[in-house]
């Protein structure tokens, strides 16, 4: 058997390095063909050392001088792109068979889209596409026969605990409801006047989870379990009444299936993202992940509770995005990542994140049901300014 060829798109980050470390244990079965970041040039030229890639890429196209010399220092000779449109380009090339989707928010929607029409595999962690255009993106996948496996690993437990046959996007006969769970976040036993004060420091230390700034601060809103569970709808063909988050600080159980006739089914394992990604580059089969195989009598406990979303509002401003429907999810997504990199950058208190996507749904008027890409990227565009607005506002007000 050839080597499948792979595109990291994202591969700086925090799902890309877990992916090359998985990938790292099994170089006969792969090849890596691609690799893409937006601005750590250095990172990029030392996995391309490692991995020695094809094509190399650079979001950010101002540092295209800089990746060049980088690049010849090391001898090392790949095709080069740059730009907001590179990770496009190399999610459809033809020696590529599957795509890592890595890229973290709304940036990573067109090469998602693109992998999906291209019909390659497609590994998704890149959760805000699916929120923003999942009807998109599995239709242009139903269209090219691209197999779609998700990486988040809630879903990609679902999906391990699914019947045989299952196809995205359609409710799975006989199940009754999914059970997401969620770790509740470093915060989870905070009173509302602590989270008050807390700074993108400590949102962005992770209590289980090591990952990305902005997935960190959605963690700690429970905004990521929101959005997870508009992903789940949509990935399972369910109604939000269907999918019930679950507190569970452990993070062993990644989430649970309920079926008419009581049987639950669940997926547990150590919480570190290669068992997720391993699982969706190899299905059917199954390889190694390099991850510490699970010890339940150290683990020892199991607790559940449900979810406080009178001090975690984005929770339910999230089933309320997934009610409503049309742009709504697009538009909560944007306000949401606006606010976040305002917090991260200190320009607004950890409360003025639900406070402005709130905000920004109830301005938004009548919805027009965006399904095409263009309408969808100007719903984005437009929560995205009356974000803005909101920030002055709240800036003002402070
Ligand atoms: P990180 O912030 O760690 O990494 C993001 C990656 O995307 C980096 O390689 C970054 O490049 C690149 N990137 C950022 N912006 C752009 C852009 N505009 N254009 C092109 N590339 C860009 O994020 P994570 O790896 O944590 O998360 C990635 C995605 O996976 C997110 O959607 C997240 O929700 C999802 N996810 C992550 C999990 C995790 O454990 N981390 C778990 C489940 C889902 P550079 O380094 O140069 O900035
Ligand atoms: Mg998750």
């Amino acid at each position: 058997m050839s080597a499948q060829g792979i595109a990291v798109l994202g591969s700086t980050g925090s799902i890309g390095e877990n992916t090359l470390d998985v990938l790292r244990q099994h170089p006969g079965r792969y090849r890596v063909v691609a690799l893409l970041a937006r601005s750590n040039v250095r990172r990029l030229v030392e996995q391309a050392r490692e991995f020695r890639p094809d094509y190399i890429a650079i979001a950010d196209a101002t540092l295209l001088p800089q990746l060049r010399s980088l690049l010849q220092q090391a001898g090392l000779a790949p095709q080069v792109l740059a730009g907001p449109r590179a990770a496009e380009e190399l999610a459809v090339l033809p020696e590529v068979q599957c795509v890592m989707a890595a890229i973290v928010g709304a940036a990573g929607l067109p090469s998602t889209l693109a992998a999906a029409g291209a019909g390659k595999r497609l590994c998704i962690a890149n959760k805000e596409a699916l929120v923003m255009a999942g009807p998109l993106v599995l239709a242009a996948a139903r269209r090219s026969g691209a197999l779609i496996m998700p990486i988040d690993s809630e879903h990609n437990a679902i999906f391990q605990c699914l019947p045989a046959g299952a196809r995205l996007g359609e409710a799975p006969a006989g199940v009754r409801r999914v059970l997401l769970t969620a770790s509740g976040g470093p915060f989870r036993d905070w009173s509302a006047a602590a989270l008050e004060n807390v700074t993108p420091q400590q949102a962005c230390a992770h209590p289980v989870w090591s990952m990305g700034r902005k997935i960190s601060v959605d963690s700690a809103t429970l905004m990521n379990k929101g959005l997870e569970m508009i992903e789940a709808a949509l990935l399972f063909g369910l109604p939000a009444g269907r999918i019930e988050v679950v507190i569970h600080r452990q993070s062993v159980v990644h989430s649970l299936v309920e079926y008419v006739d009581g049987s639950v089914l669940a997926q547990l394992g150590s919480p570190d993202m290669r068992t997720p990604i391993a699982h969706a580059l190899a299905w059917p089969e199954r390889m190694a992940s390099g991850v510490q195989f699970l010890d339940l009598l150290r683990v020892a406990r199991l607790d559940f509770e449900a979810p406080d979303t009178g001090r975690f509002p984005c929770l339910a401003l999230a089933v309320e995005a997934a009610r409503a429907g049309g742009e709504m999810p697009a538009v909560l997504n944007a306000a949401n990542e606006v606010a976040v990199e305002a917090f991260l950058a200190g320009r607004l208190g950890f409360g003025g994140i639900p406070e402005t996507c709130a905000a920004v749904m109830n301005a938004w008027g009548s919805l027009n049901g965006a399904r095409e890409l263009d309408a969808i990227l100007a719903a984005d565009a437009r929560a995205r300014a009356l974000a803005g607005e909101e920030l002055a506002r709240q800036e003002a007000k402070a």
